[in-house]
């Protein structure tokens, strides 16, 4: 069983990579892959860059040519929820696509023919998530998660995502990992450590806390790891 675990920036994967055992970088598609070791557990690990785009063609690569069977994604998003802070972990229930619009033709929001609106992230991997993060006595928050190719600095357009989605944090890949993996029927988990709140402070927040909050993700991540070699 290889497991994908994937970010967008080299800051949410160098936490993962330092805990790993042993790892071997592989260069595809102008992009590197970590085929890493983590006691039992075979792994490859990339980061994507930002955008739907680079992250649905990292997610079917980690698939598709390097046949990772489950994926995990870990990384850092924007508040819409008031009860999310800084520093606070969130796992999507459902993700979907915030500038994904055809509505002149009668559709919703997000919504494309063959498509739908939100897809559903994997409840087992969320299962292993709760359990972790009782144990651990870390307060873990389930939502809705919006993705769209945007960094949302905003306070009209994040309430026009609360309100049209009812998302609890917004982001710029996970809907499109739900999508590549719901496709090819691979489960999948998004992980998400607030970095800011996606209002007018949102670019000086994000600067002065993607590191940390990048790493109190990931290293969630390794407790879930931990949790599966159990
Ligand atoms: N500072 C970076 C750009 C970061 S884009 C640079 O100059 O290269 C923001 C990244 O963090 C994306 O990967 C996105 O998934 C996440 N993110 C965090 N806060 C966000 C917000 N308010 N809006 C959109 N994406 C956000």
């Amino acid at each position: 069983m290889k497991i994908a675990i994937m970010g967008a920036m080299p800051e949410e994967i160098e936490p993962l990579l330092e805990r790993m055992d042993s790892y071997e970088k592989v260069e595809y598609a102008k992009n590197s892959y970590y085929l890493a070791k983590y006691h039992e557990l075979e792994l490859v690990i990339a980061y994507s860059k930002i955008g739907k785009v680079f992250a649905a063609l990292t997610a079917s690569t980690m698939i598709e040519k390097f046949g990772a069977q489950k994926l995990l994604f870990s990384g850092v998003a924007g508040a819409i929820n008031p009860a999310l802070k800084i520093g606070d972990l969130i796992v999507a229930t459902r993700l979907c696509q915030h500038d994904l619009d055809i509505t002149a033709f009668g559709h919703p929001y997000g919504y494309v023919p063959e498509g739908s609106v939100f897809v559903e992230s994997d409840a087992t991997l969320r299962q292993i998530a709760k359990d972790v993060a009782k144990d651990a006595g870390i307060t873990l928050r389930e939502g809705i998660i919006a993705t769209g190719d945007q960094f949302v600095a905003d306070p009209d357009r994040k309430a026009w995502i609360a309100e049209t989605f009812d998302a609890d944090a917004l982001e710029m890949e996970g809907a499109s990992v739900a999508v590549v993996c719901d496709s090819l029927e691979v489960p999948f988990f998004v992980l998400r450590a607030i970095s800011d709140s996606a209002d007018m402070d949102a670019g000086f927040d994000f600067d002065t806390f993607l590191e940390n909050s990048a790493k109190v993700s990931a290293d969630f991540i390794i407790a879930m790891l931990d949790r599966l070699l159990r």
